[in-house]
């Protein structure tokens, strides 16, 4: 019998984990169908900020709201050294994706970690986000690139910025590569590959670059969502 990641037990797993562990795991069912914000399950398809100001980005989606045990389990993830951690997250936001119709209808042709700056790469060992896509790329047997676009400047104080400050700052923060000008086929659906969406900031200004560089549709893929 296989061991649940989640507690332990040794219990008949589905993508890692126990039924009763996925039971109680914060999913993200009901949310904003541009940006995954989760919303009470009303009937309203998109928050007010996509309303007013609509990110690049045509879709965002992730497995679960970054609530308790989630948030502890990314944060282990990403500040433990643990990327065995990520590839279980990233089994059960396989498992999440597989569900989503918009998936099985308009399925991406590419996926792109969002890149690590070297400083935070040279402390971690590996890039949270690149461990993630990694991962869906064998799940779902869709290519993965990571060496397309790259990030300009440092983003280690990111957590101090308010929203606004984030937004300035990460302003043309991704800049393509030689291989992304040239290898990235311009009908291509590309899904942005990260760990957390918080203020969609990031995934906004790498959606940015992207599209400038002629892609078609840029959708966003994460573990979770910040409510
Ligand atoms: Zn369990
Ligand atoms: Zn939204």
């Amino acid at each position: 019998m296989p061991k649940c990641f989640l507690c332990q037990l040794k219990r008949s797993a589905i993508s890692g984990a126990c039924s009763q562990c996925l039971i109680d795991l914060p999913w993200n069912t009901s949310f904003c169908q541009q940006c995954a914000l989760p919303l009470a399950a009303n009937g309203v398809e998109f928050c007010g900020q996509c309303l007013s100001y609509p990110p690049l980005f045509s879709m965002a989606r992730t497995a679960f709201c970054y609530q308790f045990p989630i948030n502890r389990l990314i944060m282990n993830f990403k500040d433990k050294k643990n990327p065995a951690l990520g590839k279980s997250l990233s089994r059960l936001l396989g498992r999440s994706l597989c569900h989503d119709l918009s998936l099985q209808r308009t399925p991406p042709e590419l996926l792109i970690p969002v890149p690590s700056h070297q400083r935070s790469l040279d402390a971690r060992g590996y890039n949270p986000a690149q461990v993630i896509a990694t991962s869906l790329s064998k799940i779902l047997s869709i290519p993965v690139r990571h060496d397309l676009i790259i990030k300009r400047q440092p983003s280690a104080q990111q957590k101090e910025l308010t929203a606004d400050e984030r937004r300035v700052n990460l302003e043309n923060a991704f800049v393509l590569t030689a291989n992304g000008s040239q290898v990235i086929p311009k009908h291509y659906r590309v899904a942005i590959i990260d760990d957390v969406i918080t203020t969609g900031a990031t995934a906004n200004s790498m959606t940015k670059t992207l599209l400038k560089g002629g892609i078609q549709e840029v959708i966003i893929w994460a573990i979770a969502r910040t409510p």
